[in-house]
């Protein structure tokens, strides 16, 4: 039923939450899985606002620490979950809910698994930002898996 999934992830503890429950869809019939991560783009610039012991303000992009960071943690996750699955990692850079969506229909998969929070893992908030709008947005099932679930097979 649910052959391809996709799996987008911020690489947080909330994000993993969402691992156990990724390896028991093999009994539903799953054979493929994406591992999506989204640089976001609207944080690949810093302001520094001291340099040289002067003071001034200027951008400095830091895309290529934030992608190689993610290679690591990305690499990590596809040795564990190629166990179960045919594994395909992406890092892209983007907006993470419009590239989670886009990749999504473009790679044409059965449903998103994903986790209710996030780095921030806000208390008070129902769901993270990028997870509501997936929610929100998503023509296919999502599986969201809540924070400090007990994971019971
Ligand atoms: P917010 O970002 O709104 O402050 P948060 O960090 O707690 O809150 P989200 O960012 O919505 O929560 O994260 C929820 C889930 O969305 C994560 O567990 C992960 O599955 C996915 N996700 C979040 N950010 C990314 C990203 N950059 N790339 C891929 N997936 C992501
Ligand atoms: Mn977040």
């Amino acid at each position: 039923m649910f052959t391809k999934i996709l799996y987008p992830t911020d690489f947080s503890e909330c994000a993993n939450a969402a691992i156990p429950y990724i390896k028991l869809m093999k009994k539903t019939g799953a054979r493929e899985l994406i591992i999506l991560h989204v640089v976001d783009i609207r944080h690949s610039t810093i302001i520094d606002t001291t340099a040289f012991g002067e003071t001034f303000v200027y951008p400095y992009d830091i895309s290529d620490i934030l992608k190689k960071e993610a290679e690591k943690q990305m690499n990590n996750l596809k040795k564990q979950l190629s166990k179960v699955y045919k594994v395909t990692p992406l890092i892209i850079e983007g907006i993470p809910f419009k590239e989670i969506i886009t990749i999504a229909e473009q790679k044409k998969v059965s449903c998103i698994i994903m986790g209710s929070h996030g780095k921030s893992n806000i208390e008070e908030m129902l769901l993270g930002s990028v997870t509501e709008k997936v929610v929100r947005k998503s023509t296919m099932p999502c599986l969201v898996v809540k924070r400090h679930q007990r994971f019971s097979s």
